[in-house]
């Protein structure tokens, strides 16, 4: 099962996604989690990434695209995954698509998470309590957040176009476990 989840930062889509992955078995790609193991690394590249993950805007798509590459041609990811946080820019969007042409890998369903802000914001900073992230303080919040309107929505309407059988709208701002109910239900009933 490959599977894509798009939605702001707040909107639940990670945990949503450790979830599924854990009940079918199939990996979580999670490029913020990624990203955050790779600042343990103390070397320049970390250095360079911890500026950018903590100001809220975005990391190169050369560096996306490399790490979402390898993986999905990797062993963990032969029985399935869960692209949690990618793609995110119209670049990578683009690559994705090229990328899974010529590797045969189709999607099966896309997750279009949505939100209001105010929910988001509120979310955002309970959860800065709770981990102590650096980007999940309110004025990075509000970058991150332009960054998603400007950037990943328009990738996520594409996608809604291109792959109207396999696209479909949740409703975030619902509990934790209603959440998880609509998505196990739209996949067992299948395509639109
Ligand atoms: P997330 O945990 O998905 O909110 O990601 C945390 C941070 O990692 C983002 O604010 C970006 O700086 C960076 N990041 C994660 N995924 C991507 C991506 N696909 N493209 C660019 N930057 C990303």
């Amino acid at each position: 099962m490959k599977i894509i989840f798009f939605g702001p930062p707040g909107s639940g889509k990670g945990t949503q996604a450790k979830m599924l992955c854990q009940k079918l078995n199939i990996a979580h790609l999670s490029t913020g989690d990624i990203l955050r193991e790779k600042l343990n690394d103390n070397d320049e590249l970390s250095l360079q990434l911890k500026k950018i993950m903590s100001s809220g805007n975005l990391v190169s798509d050369n560096i996306l695209n490399q790490i979402i590459s390898s993986k999905l041609i990797s062993d963990s990811c032969m029985k399935g995954f869960v692209l949690d946080g990618y793609p995110r820019t119209l670049t990578q969007s683009e690559f994705l698509l090229s990328f899974s042409k010529t590797k045969n890998i189709s999607f099966d369903f896309i997750f279009g998470f949505e939100i209001h802000f105010n929910i988001v914001k509120e979310r955002i900073v309970l959860r800065s309590e709770k981990e102590q992230r650096s980007d999940d303080s309110i004025d990075v919040i509000e970058t991150r957040l332009s960054k998603y309107l400007d950037e990943t929505l328009p990738v996520s309407d594409f996608f809604a176009d291109k792959f109207s059988q396999n696209y479909f709208k949740i409703d975030a701002s619902q509990k934790v476990s209603e959440i998880e109910n609509n998505i196990m239900k739209i996949i067992e009933n299948g395509k639109n």
